[in-house]
């Protein structure tokens, strides 16, 4: 089944649209099932930044509601997620926000190094005098941790590092490998998101490389387009489940009150509509 699990919302300040404008964008693509996964207030978890990337506090209730009334116009299933920033320190606040909240999935995600938002564009000079070997084994490490803090049921773009192409001198491999066995042990999900072909890298998170061990070592998969605009609901999507395919997964995770169940994975969309 084709879904789309990762969908923002206005409240993150960085994507536009109103929540209906994604839902018809999905409804109108043949999607089986959505999911909005607006970011999680860092307020709330202690981040206070100047220009703010996620929900505010007082806004998580109105959004909740939100996602609840729009369920009952629906002509498919749209499933209540949110994309958290995983803070190395701040598990135990996490696990109890997140306790107090009915999300249907919990998407983990690592957007900062340190204090380094290396996933915003605004901050890409940094790179230019990184130690980007150190920043790979820093991100990965961070991911693994993530997993293991049993907080999450999927991992947001794995592989995000990658994003501005700038790539380590050394192989990864051995990252990726260990970065697998770890998530394999936490019985975790990975998305395959689909924004890393808009993104200079041109390439989804995680590569094909990566998916295909994940495959290997039993790691189960769920798709998201990590849309900002209603436009970029399914996007990739097609071109996604096509990779699947090939590199030999036939089901794709769906989530409903936190438990995860297997779906088929299909290939069948609107033949005119290019995801
Ligand atoms: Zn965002
Ligand atoms: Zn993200």
């Amino acid at each position: 089944m084709m879904l789309d699990y990762h969908i923002h919302t206005w409240r993150c300040c960085h994507a536009s649209g109103e929540m209906r404008e994604y839902l018809a964008e999905a409804e109108k693509k043949g999607l089986a099932e959505i999911g909005f996964a607006d970011h999680f207030p860092l307020g709330m978890l202690g981040v206070d930044l100047d220009e703010p990337v996620s929900m505010q506090p007082d806004e998580l209730d109105e959004y909740i509601a939100d996602v609840h009334a729009l369920q009952k116009s629906a002509s498919i299933p749209v499933r209540l997620g949110v994309e958290v920033d995983y803070l190395p320190g701040q598990e135990e606040l996490t696990a109890q926000l997140l306790q107090q909240y009915p999300f249907d999935y919990v998407i983990g995600s690592i957007h900062f190094v340190k204090d380094w938002d290396f996933t915003h564009p605004d901050y890409i000079k940094r790179y230019e005098w990184a130690d980007i070997d150190k920043l790979y084994e820093e991100y990965f490490a961070e991911v693994c941790r993530m997993a293991k803090s049993g907080l999450f049921d999927i991992v947001g773009h794995l592989d995000v590092v990658k994003k501005f192409s700038f790539f380590p001198r050394k192989s990864w491999d051995h990252l990726v490998e260990e970065t697998c066995r770890i998530l394999k042990e936490a019985d975790i999900c990975v998305e395959l998101n689909s924004s890393g072909w808009r993104a200079p890298v041109r390439e989804a998170y995680p590569g094909e490389a990566f998916l295909a061990q994940c495959q290997d070592i039993g790691i189960p998969v769920t798709m998201g387009s990590d849309a900002h605009r209603p436009k970029e609901v399914g996007c990739g999507l097609r071109r996604a489940a096509l990779i699947l395919d090939k590199i030999g997964f036939t089901e794709v995770a769906s989530f409903a009150g936190g438990k995860r169940t297997m779906r088929p994975l299909e290939l069948t969309v609107e033949p005119n509509i290019s995801l």
